[in-house]
């Protein structure tokens, strides 16, 4: 106790003032305890105001996937500000734009080359939905304005993203009035569940614009993994059913599960698929929806009515543009998909006891993800003791999860692990 004294009394004032006036995401402020005050980041590290040092599980909700304040990042943003912070698409085009559309379609599988730049993962997800909603409208089809999307989704929390997310998902569940009604499947995981999809798109074709999945891992609705025979059910069944295919790959995107993009493990090409979290290294925000041919064609017309009815203010921002394109240099020089390998291997190893404790019900490991199911959970609780083990893991739900960054390096990895296996074993 004297030492949290000890703490808060070193808090700096701006913590204080900040209390009483930030408003923080998916917290009650009134009962939650105060967030921690932060002074810097560095590599896989957070720096508290008091000067201790957290090892990062979460990579700032999955995203600083070089770590944090990586130089080679930092400096491009840096010459990108003395040159030109911020002009708008409307109408202009900027090199950093240019060119990172252009990376992107080269790395992209198959066709997926028309890149549609917003600033949040929901907001790509809605440019998603409202791409695939407008390309039958454009392609004269008449009525097709439903996704279908699956249990354990997360797509972000707009309103139209959170109509697509699991329902039993407890934020959005206060806000069911408002959302328009979307159809939320199983997964064809077997032969009763793709009968049933199959059956749902052949009695709702006419209704449904596209079927809306995360490839691989369900992020923030468990961290459930599927198999990629999953996806290559739901091309087929999008096929043959004629509806959109489309890939949030917002969580999964560069290289978390391994590849560079999750899709790639299925061999499976979307006719859309979104980006952003790890798109700036984590450093900036900015997200992509990225079109195939077949999807940017309904838009290509005479019609001005047959434009993208959509543009964000600060689409495409050549700050995090230059930061975008500064993390895939890093992609194609310094071995990251190798250090997500290595990671894999660590998590699979090191998390296996946690196995044998009371309460856990599985432990999971895919690419940079590491997951601990358990019966039962007190947040809070298990929060406090993290930071005491001098790491910053974040639970939700009933997981206890790692998505660290590719470059943590053994040591803080393991003490990330060993932190997670004394912690549970002391519940
Ligand atoms: N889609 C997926 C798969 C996500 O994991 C998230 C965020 O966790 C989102 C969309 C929403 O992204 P954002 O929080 O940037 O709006």
């Amino acid at each position: 106790l004297a030492a949290v004294t000890e703490r808060e009394q070193s808090a700096p004032d701006w913590h204080a003032d900040g209390l009483a006036h930030v408003w923080l995401p998916y917290a009650q402020m009134k009962t939650a305890p105060a967030p921690l005050p932060v002074a810097a980041t560095r590599g896989s590290r957070i720096v508290l105001a008091d000067g201790r040092e957290l090892v990062d599980g979460v990579a700032s909700w999955w995203t600083a996937c070089h770590g944090y304040n990586h130089p080679h990042i930092t400096s491009a943003v840096a010459r990108q500000l003395a040159t030109m912070p911020h002009v708008m698409l409307g109408g202009l085009l900027h090199e950093p734009a240019a060119l990172l559309a252009t990376r992107l379609a080269a790395l992209l599988p198959g066709d997926l080359d028309r890149v549609f730049f917003t600033d949040s993962g929901s907001v790509a997800v809605e440019v998603a939905m409202k791409m695939a909603v407008q390309y039958w409208i454009n392609t004269g089809v008449c009525g097709r304005k439903r996704f279908v999307a699956f249990r354990g989704g997360y797509h972000g929390d707009t309103t139209g993203t959170m109509a697509v997310c699991d329902p039993n998902e407890g934020m959005h569940r206060l806000f069911h009035g408002l959302l328009p009604e979307q159809i939320i499947a199983d997964l064809p995981r077997d032969e009763e569940t793709v009968a049933a999809l199959d059956r749902l798109l052949a009695e709702r074709a006419d209704e449904i614009a596209g079927i809306l999945v995360e490839p691989l891992v369900q992020g923030a609705g468990g961290m459930l993994f599927h198999d990629a025979a999953v996806l290559q059910r739901l091309r087929a069944l999008a096929d043959k059913h004629g509806t959109l295919l489309i890939f949030d790959e917002v969580f999964t995107g560069f290289g978390r599960t391994g590849t560079m993009f999750a899709c790639e493990q299925a061999g499976v090409v979307p006719d859309i698929l979104t980006l952003s979290k790890a798109l700036t290294g984590g450093t900036m925000p900015l997200a992509a929806t990225v079109a195939s041919k077949r999807v940017f064609e309904a838009f290509w017309s005479d019609d001005p009515m047959h434009a993208l009815m959509h543009g964000p203010t600060f689409m495409g921002n050549p700050l995090a543009c230059a930061a975008a394109n500064a993390s895939l240099d890093l992609f194609a020089r310094e071995p990251r998909l190798a250090q997500v390998a290595a990671i894999e291997a660590q998590l699979t190893e090191q998390l296996a006891p946690c196995r044998d404790l009371p309460g856990v019900v599985d432990v999971r490991v895919r690419g940079a993800i590491g997951a601990v199911e358990l019966d039962a959970i007190d947040i809070p609780a298990l929060k406090a003791h993290f930071v005491e083990a001098g790491v910053y893991v974040r639970p939700f739900g009933r997981i206890v999860y790692l998505t660290p960054a590719f470059t943590i390096g053994e040591a803080d990895l393991a003490r990330l692990t060993g932190a997670i296996f004394r912690v549970l074993s002391s519940r």
